[in-house]
């Protein structure tokens, strides 16, 4: 409260939100950006604390759309099931014309050519709507098939990042708790690594943000080739990388930490603006092994110590918790 009034931000419950989670550090990202904005000396006005909270709190744009489109794959079952519902009505009429026919054919023998006759049309107008019938089943079915490819698509943006197109860190926490929950109930080892590249700031400072794009792309790539299939890569924030390696003791998370310093060491970049320049990039690592049961910040916070134990003994090395 007095921080929020040392900056004269007013004490509403989204301004409250945002201030707390700001002091707290439950989302870096979140008090990354404000501390950007007051070493820029931005005012924080209730429009720039509104986007804070949009940005933060409000639900993200690509949840709300995936929404919309799981009410309007409802509906579109719910018009299916109304024409089965029709169908089975349909079935009904001619059960029940059969059934009358053959009630009158028993009482009247003489009149088989009238009910033979009505038969044949109760049965032509059942054909002829159950023929529209299928159509509308068809429509229906074409748009199921659509709702669930943009579901699909939607699903994907919303875990992905849009710099590297590896897996975002929404998609790193559900994988995490996933992932944990598994390896507590097979009673399998599970690693964690952290990576986070080094000096990054030189580069961005040497050769611009274009360039630091271009380097955090080369890692994720080459962090996304390091691992096999099971083992999930996410981008943690800024130049910062998780991978979750699940089956992984301790000593092959190393391993796998090595692998990556080693392949990354053959992956020299080329500065825009400087052609015949090549430079190495490297990253320190922290890992550390899923204590089962512990809590999950826990373990984050665990790999985290490795990876600042990493930094401060010289950076490019892989230390494990
Ligand atoms: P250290 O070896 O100790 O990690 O040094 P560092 O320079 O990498 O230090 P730090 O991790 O604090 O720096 C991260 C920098 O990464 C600061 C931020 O401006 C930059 N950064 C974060 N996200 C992005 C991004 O998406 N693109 C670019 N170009 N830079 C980013
Ligand atoms: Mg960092
Ligand atoms: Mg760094």
């Amino acid at each position: 409260m007095a921080s929020m009034q040392t900056h004269g931000v007013l004490p509403t419950p989204s301004n409250f939100s945002v201030w707390y989670a700001y002091h707290s550090g439950q989302n870096s990202d979140l008090t990354r950006t404000i501390d950007v904005l007051l070493s820029n000396h931005c005012p924080i006005d209730d429009q720039a604390l509104d986007k804070l909270h949009g940005k933060f709190f409000r639900p993200a744009v690509a949840e709300r759309a995936l929404c919309e489109k799981s009410i309007r794959a409802r509906d579109t079952l719910k018009t299916v099931l109304d024409l089965v519902d029709k169908a089975q009505n349909d079935a009904d009429v001619i059960g029940a014309a059969i059934e009358d026919i053959s009630g009158q054919f028993l009482a009247n023998v003489h009149s088989l050519a009238d009910m033979i006759d009505s038969l044949v049309e109760e049965t032509s107008r059942i054909v002829g709507r159950s023929e529209r019938l299928g159509l509308d089943l068809k429509q229906s079915s074409d748009k199921i098939d659509a709702l669930e490819r943009s579901l699909e698509d939607l699903r994907r943006e919303a875990t992905t990042d849009g710099l590297t197109g590896i897996a975002n860190r929404r998609y790193f926490d559900m994988a995490l708790q996933t992932i944990s929950g598994d390896a507590m109930n097979s009673g399998d080892d599970l690693s964690l690594l952290l990576i986070d590249i080094d000096h990054f700031k030189k580069v961005n400072d040497t050769w611009g943000h274009a360039t630091g794009d271009v380097v955090i792309k080369l890692v994720a790539t080459t962090l996304a080739q390091s691992v096999k299939g099971q083992d999930c890569v996410a981008r943690y924030g800024g130049e910062e990388f998780a991978i979750i390696l699940p089956g992984t003791p301790i000593d092959a998370a190393v391993r796998v930490g090595e692998n990556i310093r080693t392949a990354l060491s053959r992956k020299p970049y080329v500065p825009r603006d400087a052609d015949d320049m090549l430079c190495a990039v490297t990253v320190s690592i922290g890992a550390a092994c899923y204590d089962p049961g512990e809590p999950l910040a826990q373990l984050i916070q665990r790999a985290d110590a490795a990876l600042y134990e990493a930094k401060k003994t010289g950076r490019d090395r892989v230390i494990a918790a």
